[in-house]
């Protein structure tokens, strides 16, 4: 299988069947906490990366091959080892699983695409969007999710806020933390006044645990974890 890998017991979402739509690490950031490496295309080009037709007839495969194993999946997830949205066909590829399984479907997001309403529209029919937000203040954002030049982070809440508007299926925000860099409690209040306005079904607050693109990042304590955790409020968990 070239597009297709797992499925892996994830602590987020189950039992999960993965997807790639993009070559590897083709992603509009580089961010230093990635776990695949460095970012070998920095691009917001949309384009056809891999067609959908090849992803679909390798799905289609594996269900025909893995009834049993299909039967406890609890999510078939796009995501993969770049940025899902950066595939053009993304919402092609939303509605041919729906013609062709019954199971969920959720896609993790970047977000540096969501400002953009036909990349919203396409993601209408998921089940589940996992976006992330490591900053609200640009410098920070820069310095740890290291985006193609010209992302701007305010026009990132503004998708985020739209998508939630738009979105019947349910909005689960990623925070990543790293020691030193974002975890600074004054910026995690200002994180809380924009996480209410985009208002998502739940925030979920990890930190780096396995190896990363840059040497000597650190994670955040459990202790600190806890106390952002309590700021962030009820909808917030540690995973
Ligand atoms: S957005 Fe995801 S794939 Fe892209 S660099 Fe960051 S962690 Fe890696």
């Amino acid at each position: 299988m070239k597009y297709i890998y797992g499925p892996v017991k994830s602590r987020r979402l189950g039992l999960s069947l993965g997807m790639t739509l993009t070559p590897y690490k083709v992603c509009s950031f580089d961010c230093i906490y990635c776990q695949l490496g460095k970012t070998t295309e920095k691009t917001i080009q949309r384009k056809v990366y891999i067609k959908i037709e090849e992803i679909i007839e390798e799905l289609k495969l594996w269900l025909a091959n893995n009834v049993e194993v299909a039967k406890n999946l609890n999510y078939i997830t796009l995501s993969g080892s770049g940025e899902p949205t950066l595939n053009i066909g993304i919402g092609e590829l939303l509605l041919e699983i729906k013609r062709i399984s019954s199971l969920p479907v959720a896609v993790i997001t970047n977000s540096s695409l969501l400002v953009e309403a036909t990349v919203r529209e396409a993601l209408l029919l998921a089940d589940l969007i996992l976006p992330s937000l490591d900053a609200v203040n640009q410098k920070i954002f820069e310095r740890i999710d290291r985006p193609l030049e010209g992302i701007n982070l305010e026009e990132i809440i503004e998708g985020l806020v739209k998508l939630r508007k738009e979105f019947r299926g349910k909005l689960w925000l990623e925070v990543m933390l790293v020691k030193g860099i974002n975890d600074d409690l004054r910026q995690i209040k200002k994180l809380k006044a924009v996480i209410e306005k985009i208002n998502p079904d739940k925030i979920q607050l990890n930190s780096p645990v396995r190896t990363t693109s840059e040497p000597n990042i650190l994670a955040v304590t459990k202790a600190k974890l806890e106390k952002i955790k309590e700021i962030l409020g009820d909808k917030c968990e540690v995973i």
